[in-house]
């Protein structure tokens, strides 16, 4: 009948046969009686086994479809179990939706690219459904994906990074392909265990392909790689390494504002030029010019830094001191191992506890670094996925779980993004 095809070809249902077309004015929609062909019939829901009639189930079941112009769209159809022999008594396969759903395939699908592509409001909005059920969804979409495709083949060198969510509540582990820039794996926890039941999916085999690991130097990251991966080179990120010297010259400042603030006088070249509150002002101030970067200061933050060379030399020292480990990672290499051995004798000493403490520190971590500045990989790349990743976190509050936000962050940074149902 002419009419049952362009019923078909309006839901995108090829392997499914129309049985009835009604309007239900109770749900408000049109529902679409629906079975799946011959040949379709009788998979077990979760393997797709042909299996064995177990009974009729919970009896008729509906699925949201995709709306059709103003209005909403349910199939409807049994639901009988088949008694599959690996799962039991499961409900049949459907070829219109993903085992357990209670929307169609194309719904699912079209709900996972609007997510990644537009607003909540839109997705909402549009389709009609709760910003939870959308992160079901994706969850959805996400383990279909991951059943269908390999995302762990090739893998040779891994970045490896942990990002905080919910105002850092709570943290998930990620692994970052360096070669094609993927976010490969995610999960809750940043801790050993957490990395261990990654190493374990990838298996001992593809576990002894890995030649390159790079993460900043947490020890958990530390002790899972060297006990998986027993060919990898690991390399210390720079970045973390470069913000333990930001953070001693922190201490160093920290400790010369409270000395001006009233504490003990300082060492200055000429005691007449600093009164107190002017001194711890500056101090304060100088902040900022003494974090950046020199090539992107403003005269005025040179100026406040030419104010602490003349009249602070213990800070001055701190922050030659930041600045020559910055210079270690930029010249990489042969060189760049060299000045960190000259940057090591000179922390060491430099009679600033902070830099000391850094210096055997940056000793203990040492082949870690020395395989950053030989290899010249940093983890950049999972910083800057960490803070695309970031981004998603902001909408994942209202989903259920952390499992949503890791389908949200693996479908829009994944090696296979949802794609419209009906479009190439
Ligand atoms: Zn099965």
């Amino acid at each position: 009948m002419r009419n049952k095809r362009i019923w078909q070809r309006m839901l995108g249902l090829d392997r499914a046969v129309i049985e009835a077309v009604d309007s239900d004015e109770e749900v408000d929609a049109v529902v679409v009686s629906v079975r799946p062909r011959k040949g379709a019939q009788r998979r077990c829901g979760r393997c797709g086994r042909r299996s064995p009639w177990y009974d009729r189930g919970e009896g008729r079941r509906r699925w949201r479809s995709l709306d059709l112009g103003t209005s909403r769209v349910l199939l409807e159809a049994d639901a009988p179990r088949v008694n599959c022999a690996v799962h039991g008594p499961t409900v049949i396969e459907v070829p219109w939706a993903r085992h357990g759903a209670g929307h169609t395939r194309a719904f699912d699908d079209t709900v996972a690219w609007l997510a990644l592509h537009t607003s909540k409001t839109a997705v909402t909005r549009l389709m009609r459904i709760a910003w939870r059920t959308v992160g079901s969804i994706l969850a959805r979409v996400s383990a279909d994906i991951d059943a269908r495709v390999d995302r762990f083949e090739g893998l040779r060198r891994l970045a490896i990074d942990e990002i905080s969510y919910k105002r850092h509540h709570r943290y998930l582990t990620v692994v970052i392909d360096h070669d094609t820039g993927r976010l490969v794996w995610a999960s809750p926890g940043r801790d050993k265990a957490t990395l261990d039941r990654f190493f374990e999916q990838l298996g001992p085999d593809r576990c002894a392909q890995i030649t390159h690991v790079t993460a900043d130097a947490a020890n958990w990251i530390a002790a899972a790689v060297t006990q998986w991966c027993p060919n990898a080179v690991r390399c210390a990120d720079p970045f973390h390494v470069v913000a333990w010297g930001t953070d001693a010259l922190d201490e160093v400042r920290r400790q010369a504002w409270n000395d001006a603030r009233g504490g003990r006088p300082q060492h200055v070249t000429d005691p007449r030029r600093v009164s107190r509150p002017r001194s711890g002002n500056q101090l304060k101030q100088a902040r900022w010019a003494l974090w950046k970067n020199p090539e992107r200061l403003t005269e005025r933050q040179h100026h406040q830094l030419a104010w602490i060379a003349g009249n602070n030399p213990k800070l001055w020292r701190a922050y030659r001191l930041k600045e020559g480990l910055r210079y270690v990672f930029a010249v990489k290499g042969d060189e760049g191992k060299a000045a960190l051995d000259r940057w090591l004798a000179w922390a060491s000493r430099s009679r600033l506890r902070a830099f000391i403490e850094l210096a055997a520190r940056i000793r203990r971590h040492r082949p870690a670094i020395d395989a950053t500045l030989e290899h010249q990989l940093s983890n950049a790349i999972a910083e800057s996925t960490n803070t695309k990743i970031r981004l998603l976190t902001r909408v994942a509050f209202g989903f259920h779980g952390p499992q949503p936000l890791i389908a949200l962050a693996m479908l829009a940074h994944g090696s296979h993004q949802p794609t419209l149902p009906g479009r190439p």
